[in-house]
Parts: structure tokens; sequence; C-alpha cells
């Protein structure tokens, strides 16, 4: 069988291998458009150590994920965060990030109190009093109006898009209730389903109460995990396991489907028994045009969110607050940082290279003037946010290393729109045996949801 796979990210890598394992005589070439495998997974060579600028941790929690990076040898790089809390930069001070709740979103006041007004708490606790939502079963809607419209614009702003906008790059506002919190609107459905009241506030409770409940001498798992050395050990290791060809700086301009098989433009000579398209929304819509012209036009209604990772490692961590990160809220004025994550505090094997390593991240969906912004004022904007944020004065603890990162499109839009368009690829794809699509857009942003995302596709293809 002779397999080809556009895309060497995550997805694409994935993809290979678990072709490999299920089929070890298969001739896999792999086409990725840059000079380098790992899409969104870059881990940069700093002088102090391998230092990630794109993901850098995964849910732990996701025992799938823990389980593939153990099959592929990885479980003696896993390392687990310091336990440092998280903070929220609003109202010019940091704040504790409200715990309970789903997504920063309460069922009562308590949980917020520190981070809204006494107006705003006095709604949150009398929002189960308001008229039901009229909530359809299987509906999706923008999470932020859901918010605005139950609890009022500050939960959304302070704590909602803060928390959300740090997994995908987006407001509330941009983003699906569905989509991107699935449990809130599953806990909703239930609400609508029983025929009880359908508050949000309710719903948030459902979904606090389906947690499992800690005993308190329990020690808690840690929710994430990341990698020493990086997620290069990852990508370096699947391209390894995979044993395909990779063809880097290899651009696909399409496919097409012949009696025998299917032709990749800018590949290899000859057909392919079977393809699949680990590539970026956009690329993939452009990709099918010829060969599921309809899917094609399905997909391009999703957009792309634009970042900026500005690295920075300082030779002192003088003064530096003992947090793992600090998000800002969105309505903060002045304020150009969405969030900084103080890696060597969040993370024990960076601590010990000495110094600092501080990460900071622009740009939210439709901010792509900010990611174009000179490497310059990106880097001065981030020592004046963290220095008026934290008092860190970066510039007198010696900046010695920067890395300026730009993700364009880096993450797809989860809007209240992307699981139907998702559905409807999926279904135009059934009638095209021997192609499947794979990756973020499709499966889920985080690193575990691509990975079970691209083994299901592989399964799919080889049934
Ligand atoms: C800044 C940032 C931080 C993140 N942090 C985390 C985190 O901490 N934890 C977490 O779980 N997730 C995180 N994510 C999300 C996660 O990294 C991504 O969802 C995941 O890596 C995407 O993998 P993918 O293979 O689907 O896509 P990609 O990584 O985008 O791979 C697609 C590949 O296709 C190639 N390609 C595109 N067009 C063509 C073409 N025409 N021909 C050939 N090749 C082509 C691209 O060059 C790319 O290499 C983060 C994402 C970003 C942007």
């Amino acid at each position: 069988m002779r397999y080809a796979i556009i895309g060497a990210g995550l997805s694409g890598l994935t993809c290979a291998t678990e072709i490999r394992r299920a089929d070890p005589e298969a001739t896999i070439d792999v086409y990725e458009a840059e000079d380098r495998i790992g899409g969104k997974l870059l881990t940069v060579p700093f002088e102090s150590g391998p230092t990630d600028m794109g993901a850098e941790a995964f849910l732990a929690i996701r025992a799938d994920a823990t389980a593939y990076f153990e099959s592929l040898g990885l479980s003696k790089y896993l390392v687990s965060p310091s336990g440092l809390r998280s903070t929220v930069y609003s109202g010019g001070q940091l704040h504790d990030l409200p715990t309970g709740g789903v997504m920063g979103i309460p069922s009562s006041s308590a949980p917020v109190a520190h981070l809204v007004s006494a107006d705003t708490a006095a709604r949150i606790d009398a929002e189960g009093e308001a008229e039901a939502i009229d909530w359809q079963l299987g509906q999706d809607q923008s999470i932020g109006r859901l918010v605005r419209e139950r609890y009022g614009d500050e939960v959304v702003d302070r704590v909602v898009s803060a928390l959300l906008g740090g997994v995908y790059s987006c407001l509330a506002d941009d983003l699906g209730v569905r989509a991107t919190v699935p449990q809130l609107a599953a806990a909703l459905d239930a609400l609508a389903q029983t025929g009880e009241k359908v508050t949000l506030s309710a719903a948030v409770a459902r979904c606090e109460a389906a947690r499992p409940q800690r005993k308190p001498e329990d020690k808690p798992a840690p929710v994430f995990a990341g990698f020493e050395g990086g997620y290069a050990v990852v990508y370096e290791a699947l391209a390894e396991a995979s044993e395909a060809d990779i063809h880097l700086d290899a651009f696909i301009t399409g496919i097409t489907r012949e009696l025998r098989g299917y032709r990749v433009s800018g590949g290899e000579e000859g057909l392919y028994d079977r393809v699949i398209l680990a590539t970026p929304a956009p690329t993939t819509a452009m990709l099918l045009r010829a060969v599921a012209p309809e899917a094609s036009a399905s997909l391009k209604s999703v957009k792309l969110a634009s970042s900026v990772v500005v690295g920075m490692k300082f030779n002192s961590d003088a003064g530096l607050p003992e947090k793992s990160g600090i998000l800002v809220a969105a309505d903060e004025p002045e304020m150009r940082v969405k969030a900084f994550t103080l890696s060597s505090k969040k993370w024990p094997h960076l601590g010990q290279r000495g110094g600092a390593l501080v990460r900071a991240s622009f740009g939210r969906f439709g901010q792509d003037d900010l990611v174009r912004a000179a490497e310059d004022d990106l880097v001065d904007w981030a020592l004046d946010d963290l220095q008026k944020i934290t008092g860190f004065d970066g510039r007198d603890a010696e900046l010695s290393e920067i890395y300026v990162q730009r993700w364009f499109g880096g993450l797809p839009r989860f809007d209240e729109t992307h699981l139907t368009t998702v559905d409807t690829v999926r279904s135009e794809l059934v009638e095209v045996p021997g192609l499947e699509v794979a990756g973020a857009w499709a499966g889920g942003v985080g690193v575990p949801a691509v990975i079970a995302d691209a083994r299901k596709a592989v399964e799919r293809l080889l049934e």
C-alpha cells in the first residue's frame, strides 16, 4: 500500500506512525511545506536548553495521551509542573483564578466575588430567578454572548475570555459553548431534556456535581504535563517510529482522484492508494477542491486565529512572583500582552537552569496587526507589561536571550458553527474512499485531542 500524508505536524506524524504500526510494509510519504517537522510544536535551542515556543504542555489527565507517549518510549521525558497557581490581572491587580465553576463560569458569585462588582455578584446570584434560557437540544451558541446575557460583561471579560483565550486565541464571544466547553452544553441539554428550568447557574452547578469528589487526604494528580527536552522529543520520536519518507519544503497544491488512486500535486510521481490531509482547515479546503468540492466549500467557513509568543530568558528571577502564569483580563486597558507563562516557575526542570524564563503571548482572533508588529516593539511591550503587572524589571534582570515566534493562523476558531461544519465535512467525505482528514480543526486543538483524532482517522482509513 502507498500512503501520502500532507502535513508533518502532530496530526500528520501521528497518522504516519499509526499506519506504520498497522501496516509494517507500507510505503508512507509525508509532505511538509515548511523546512522542519512539528507544525505548532516547536522546540528552540536556547543557550540555556531546549525551549518550547508553541505548545508547552498537555492535559495529563487524558490517560490516552499519556499512554500514547509511553508507547513511543517517552515516559522518561515526562515532567510535571510545580503546582504554583495561575493568576489573572484585572482592575490593575493580580488575583487568584476562581476555583470551581466551569472555565471560570461560576454557579454562584462566591468564586468570582474578588473579580467583579457587587452589582455583577448580585446578578449572578439572581440568575436562577431570571427567565429560562431558550436552549434547543444539541444547539450551540457563542459562549461570550450566553454569559454576557446571564451574568453581564465582567465575568466574560475578566475571567472567561482570559481563560479561553489562553487555549483558543479568541475572545469568548468568538467561541461556541459546545465547541469549547462541551460539558456545559451537555448540562444545558440535560436541563432542557428533563424539563427543568434552563439557567446558566443550574447548568454550571450540574457540571460541578458531576465532578468526582476528592477525599481531603488524596493528593491531587497534576492536570498537565510537559517534556524535558520540549516537544521536539515527541515530533522526533513520531518521525522515527513512522519510518516514513518525510519530504520537507514540499508544498502540496492539489489532490486529484484517478481510477487507481490519488495523485498528489507537488509530491512524488505515481498514485497513492490512500491519502490523509493533516493540514489546517483553509489548506485542507484548498486540497479537497477537486476530490470533494462540497466538503471543500463547507470547510472554507473555518477561520484561524493568529498569535505571537515572545520567549525571554533573564539572568535573574529576583522579584518574579511565585506563580506559574498570568492571564490578562480582556477589558484591561493599555495591556498588549494577553498572557505570561512564568515558565521557570511553572516547570521545575526549567527553573533548575537558573535565572528566569518567561513566555509572553500576544494576539487574539482579529488582532493580526499585533501579530505583525516589529520584533523590538513586541519585546518592549512584553517587558513593559510584565513590569506593570508584577514589578519585575526585565531590563534590570539582564535579558540574555529572546525568541519571537509568530503563529499566523495558529489555531482554528471554534465558534458556534464549528462542530456542525466538522460534521458536514466528515459526512461529505464518506463518499470519498481512501481519503481522510485530521488535525486540530477536526478533533480539537489540545495535543491529546489531536492525537486521538489522528488515530481515529487512520482507523477509518484502514477499515
Ligand atoms: C502558540 C500555541 C500554543 C499552544 N499550546 C498548547 C499547549 O500548551 N497544549 C496543547 O495541548 N496544545 C497547545 N496548542 C495547540 C496544539 O499545539 C495544536 O493544536 C497542534 O499542535 C496542531 O497540530 P496539527 O498537526 O493539527 O496542525 P499543525 O501543527 O498546524 O500541522 C500542520 C502542518 O501542515 C503543514 N502544511 C500546511 N499546508 C501544507 C501544504 N499545502 N503542503 C504540505 N504541508 C502543509 C504545516 O506547515 C504544518 O506543519 C498550542 C498552539 C499554539 C499555536
